[in-house]
This record gives structure tokens, sequence and C-alpha cells, in this order.
């Protein structure tokens, strides 16, 4: 006896199968035979992911500067995992944990190098705030939920210290296992190409459309060697949209020159969902169904490449012994103003409307798909 059984899901490439979901992992796919607690049909109308990822998230209820409820940003828009980029350090990550174990939707963390977290703009100012011990002690105290460490750097972040912090989240990350390291970029100083020549295999660039001087595009519109380079030694793309960092005609130039995103992600709190330019994850993952890229591309982004790059190996595929994670969804034909973080706007044709999610085996009809009356049965 399954716990759940999805019948007639449509996947991204348009097969139809069943979903079975029991102890909160993938049982079977494909044609499902058997019986199950409870059964949804979705008549080959509604498609079906392995449980959408938001990389690039905040939700530290107590950040006096960015914050938001977990299940606001994630399992109620249809989004299964969210991962929190940086708004704890050290002092405060043990809180932060507790306070996530109530939330249904499945958080991580990514650890500031500050260990004084998000508590101000400008954490990585005093060198004193990036303690290596406490930081080992922190990793050390949640190694399931911390995945990788986070360095934010720009300017008004790092203050007269330049490059010196990702120095020293380098050594930090060799030191601790070389988890995932995401940096933040942004207004320079440091230079971007400064910043992209410390990075190896593996981390992460947020921020990756942005739309300021320390852009990943040359003045002409080329890509930057220093960027080149470093995508050639395996190191990601993060779009982090945020309210201040995803520029349309930057990802356009980009994605017309081959140069996508690995992870789709919404860098979202309180503020830029309420009241734009962020919304919600599939918000964001539309908006790249506007400036050139498919729909399987843009799952992809954050799904399967979104569990890759911090290495969560039970999430992001539609595989027996997975997480029981699914993100149930609809692509409307649905002419739509979008409008990016300097408030250009541009008009797309089509909308990802997340309707409900499955966490764990257990499903749950998003805010979306309640007012759509999309799940009646
Ligand atoms: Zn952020």
């Amino acid at each position: 006896m399954f716990d759940l059984i999805l019948r007639n899901a449509c996947l991204v490439d348009e097969t139809v199968i069943d979903i079975a979901l029991k102890d909160g992992k993938i049982a079977a796919l494909g044609e499902v035979t058997g019986e199950a607690k409870e059964e949804r049909q979705l008549n080959g109308e509604y498609y079906v992911s392995a449980g959408w990822i938001d990389s690039h998230v905040h939700c530290y209820q107590k950040s006096p500067i960015y914050h938001d409820e977990p299940d606001s940003i994630g399992i109620n828009t249809g989004v299964t995992t969210v991962v929190d980029a940086g708004s704890t350090g050290a002092d405060d990550i043990d809180e932060f944990y507790e306070i996530t174990r109530k939330a249904r939707t499945d958080v991580y963390a990514l650890l500031n190098i500050s260990r004084v977290g998000l508590i101000a703009q400008n954490e990585l100012s005093d060198m004193a705030n990036i303690d290596k011990a406490a930081v080992s002690g922190a990793i050390k105290r949640h190694p399931g939920f911390i995945v990788g460490i986070k360095a934010r750097m720009s300017s008004s972040v790092v203050g007269a210290n330049g490059i010196k912090p990702l120095e020293s989240a380098k050594e930090i990350q060799r030191e601790n296992g070389e988890l995932p390291l995401m940096v933040h970029i942004g207004n320079n100083p440091p230079d971007l190409d400064e910043i992209a020549d410390l990075l190896t295999s593996g981390d992460i660039i947020t921020h990756c459309y942005n739309g300021k001087p320390n852009r990943i595009l040359t003045p002409g519109g080329e890509l930057r060697a220093s960027i080149s380079n470093a995508i050639a030694r395996g190191v990601r793309l993060d779009v982090g949209h945020g309210s201040a960092s995803f520029s349309f005609d930057v990802a356009k130039v980009a994605i017309s020159q081959g140069i996508l995103p690995h992870t789709i992600s919404s860098d979202i709190y309180c503020r830029n969902r309420i009241n734009g330019p962020v919304h919600s994850l599939g918000a964001v993952m539309s908006k790249f169904l506007s400036i050139g890229m498919s729909m399987p591309q843009v799952i992809d982004c954050v799904t399967e490449q979104a569990a890759d790059g911090l290495r969560l190996a039970n999430k992001g595929r539609l595989s027996v012994g997975l997480d029981g994670d699914l993100t149930i969804f609809a692509l409307r034909q649905q002419p739509t103003v979008f409008t990016d973080s300097e408030l250009q706007t541009l008009t797309g044709e089509q909308l990802l409307v997340a309707l409900a999610a499955v966490r764990a085996g257990k499903w749950f009809t998003t805010e979306q798909g309640k007012e759509e009356h999309a799940f009646d049965l």
C-alpha cells in the first residue's frame, strides 16, 4: 500500500506516467499498479517535476533587513526546498536551525562567513567578523543543514577590505571539506575579474545577470574573459534575481551567446515577494521563458542543476528512493508584463504556475492552486 499516487502526471518531456510515494520517498514510477491511501488524478493535464529547489532565498525571520517565513516563499508557492543564502553566520545559525524545523518546506543554509550574518549591510567590513573557529564549529554542529558557505563580495559589504574576505572564504572552504561556496557580486570594488580569478570548480557566482558595473559582460557586450575562464574551470552561474540584481538586458545578451544559468533562484524575502519585482520562484522562472530558454531548460535549473550545485543527493530527480518531493504546475499561454530589478519591463507569452507540491510524500495545494480551485477533489 502506497501513501500517495499521482495518476497520469505529465512530465516536462510530455510523457505521461504515474508516480507513487511511500514513507516520504518516491516508491514507483511508470504504470503503477496497487493501491494508495490517497490518489490524485491529473488526467495528463498538469505537469509534474521533481520538487523545485530555490538555491538563494532569505528566510531567517529575525534578520533585521532580509527576512521571511520559509513556507511563504517555499511550499505555499510550490517550492519544496529553499536554501537560505547567508542570512545567518555562526552566531545565529543554531537559532535559525531550530526555527526551520517547524517549516513544512525543507530548509537548508549557506553559512555566512561573517559570524554576524546579515544584521547589517556591511558584515565583511570588519575582518574580525570572519572567525574561522566559529565557522568550523557551526559547520560541525549542523552537517545536514549547512550545505555550503556564502561570501558577499560587493563594496557596501566589504568596505575597505577589497578581495580579502574572499581569500578567507577560500581558506575556510579548504579547511572544511570543500563545501560549495556561493559568492555574491554587486558594486565594485572588488572588481569582478579579481573575484572570478579566485573561484574554482563548483563555486557559485550569484546575481550572475546583474546590471551593475560588475556585470559579466564587457561594455561591448562580450562575455568577460575572466568569466568564460571561470565557467571553463567549473564555476557555476546562479541567477539570484533579488531587488537589485537582475537585468533583462544582460540576461538576454548572455543567453543569446549561450551563457545560460546553471541555477535559477529568486533571492526572495518578504519585501520583494510582496512588492516585486521577484514575487515567487515561479515568476522568476517564467521570465526566462521570455528571454530564450525552453521550459525543460528552466525546470532543469531548479531541479537537477540545483541539487547538483548544492550536493543535495536525494533531491532534484524523479528516481525511486529519492525524497518524495514534487511540484505540480501548469504552463499557461498568458501575456504577462514582467519587471526586472532595473525596472525595465517586457511582455512574456508564457507563465509557469505552481498549483500544488508534494513534500516528503505529503500533498499541499499552493495558494494559487486554492484560488483556482484546481484540486478540489
Ligand atoms: Zn541574497
